[in-house]
């Protein structure tokens, strides 16, 4: 361990010496004890205007507010997809979910009478990692597959705990739908968690059904905690996946009453707490010089169920929509040493944690598939200002919506309000925003910028063309039973 602290002082003298000197990073032969460790928190339906450090008056997050002081808060940070399944499809493998199948026109989501999953030809970070002998764990939410064939150790990962998908599926005694309708009118519907008999796995195993959500958070904060003592000696990668802040919600006793915002920042103070958690236990081994932690959410709030649905801030729209408050989330990356401190308003997404760490990691990505990943290490570490990411597809339920490059968004469909019954808006004519003048896309700037508008249309016409060769649709087949 010794030896190891040592090489790592050396190793972040050498890349705090890089960042002053702005020299471009030199390809680096890591051994075994100088890689770095990565762990990504995923929070579930968070949205954009939910932290104090983005804005948010009343809920308090002090752990996390902390982190961005000391890491990199990017304002401008996008999910692959504005809900659960793809957008963790593609934050996985790099790639837009439309290319493996994990985006669909019939079904959002995997439910539990899926059969489907995330494909295991597909290639994931954590796969990526074992290239390097990573220890690798999902803890949490997976909902890429809950049949034993899709779970998190056909995939990369060595052990695995938590509900395989979202917490408010197998409902007992009532249609998911009829439920939603409910919640919607009375977000305090149903809020014991004995009516969601959602299971709770280790590996492939059944440990608790229903799950006792209300100490689900703090248990799996607690097991990753565990696995990160467990290996302090050698590399890991943790995908640290929360259920909450996702409908219905749930926190420990120690948190209930503890915000202003109600139970929504209730729920949030032990998001916060757990973050606390993680962070404080890095610094505890002394792993916090050579471990990145990013934060991030795998889309926005889900406005429709009232107090219980979070904010997305200024941005317009949330969860189920392809406008910012559906996509764009808030996000903070962490590693004292490495990551130079500051606010980023460049343009990044949760494809490009694949390349990025793999170039921390002297790791490669597939070279045999088409990849949708940037390397944002120069960013982190200092090397550079600019984003390798000038642009974004917006996409959902199968369909591409939306582009943005640079400053420019181009709609050629919507999904408003957010509902998930409710088809896709074909608009008269596209609309086109200037996310610098008009973040909360309130103004259309299509009649004024004919030039603009035919250079994004082109852009979608290229990149439809780039996806067409695509597996076939994972997320629509169901378990058959026999009757
Ligand atoms: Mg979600």
């Amino acid at each position: 361990m010794l030896k190891r602290s040592c090489f790592l002082l050396l190793f972040s003298v050498f890349l705090t010496s890089c960042s002053t000197q702005k020299i471009p990073s030199l390809p680096i032969e890591k051994s075994a004890e100088s890689l770095p460790n990565f762990v990504i928190i995923f929070t579930d339906d968070l949205g954009y205007g939910d932290l104090s450090c983005f804005g948010n008056p009343t809920i308090k997050t002090p752990h996390l507010d902390r982190m961005a002081e000391e890491g990199q808060k990017w304002t401008q940070f996008y999910v692959a997809d504005p809900v659960c399944t793809p957008s963790r499809a593609g934050l996985l493998t790099g790639r837009y979910p439309i290319r493996n199948g994990m985006s669909s026109s019939k079904r959002a989501v995997l439910f539990p009478d899926s059969a489907g999953g995330l494909p295991s030809e597909e290639v994931t970070i954590a796969e990526v990692l074992k290239q390097k002998n990573y220890a690798t764990a999902a803890i949490g939410k997976w909902h890429l597959g809950h049949l034993p064939q899709h779970l998190p150790r056909t995939q990369g990962f060595d052990s695995y705990l938590g509900i395989p998908y979202s917490n408010d599926m197998d409902l007992i005694n009532e249609p998911y739908v009829s439920y939603h309708n409910k919640a919607q009118k009375n977000p305090d519907y149903l809020a014991n968690t004995n009516n969601y008999n959602v299971p709770l796995l280790q590996n492939e195993t059944e440990i608790e059904r229903p799950c006792n959500q209300n100490t689900y958070t703090r248990r799996i904060t607690e097991k990753s905690v565990d696995f990160i003592k467990a290996h302090k000696d050698q590399p890991f990668f943790l995908y640290f996946a929360h259920n909450q802040p996702h409908i219905p919600l749930f926190a420990h006793a120690d948190f209930i009453g503890s915000s202003k915002r109600g139970l929504y920042g209730d729920v949030l103070h032990e998001l916060d707490w757990s973050v606390g958690q993680i962070l404080q236990t890095l610094r505890d081994l002394q792993l916090d010089k050579n471990t990145i932690v990013v934060f991030s959410s795998d889309n926005g709030p889900w406005l429709s169920f009232q107090t219980h649905g979070g904010s997305a801030g200024p941005l317009r729209a949330g969860k189920g929509t392809t406008f910012e408050g559906g996509q764009r989330v808030p996000t903070i990356i962490w590693g004292p040493g490495q990551v130079i401190p500051g606010v980023v308003h460049e343009i990044g997404s949760t494809l490009d944690l694949m390349k990025t760490f793999a170039t921390l990691s002297g790791t490669e990505i597939p070279k045999d598939r088409k990849m949708d990943s940037y390397d944002l290490s120069p960013l982190l570490l200092g090397h550079s200002t600019a984003s390798p990411r000038t642009k974004f597809y917006y996409w959902t339920r199968g369909a591409l919506h939306a582009v943005r490059s640079g400053k420019w968004k181009l709609h050629v469909l919507q999904r408003e309000p957010i509902d998930y019954w409710k088809e896709d808006l074909l608009l008269d004519h596209p609309e086109l925003y200037n996310l610098e003048a008009d973040i909360s896309e309130k103004y259309d700037q299509f009649e004024a910028n004919p030039d603009k508008v035919a250079e994004l249309q082109a852009l979608l016409k290229a990149h439809e063309l780039d996806v067409a060769d695509r597996l076939p649709d994972n997320l629509e087949k169901r378990i058959v039973v026999d009757e």
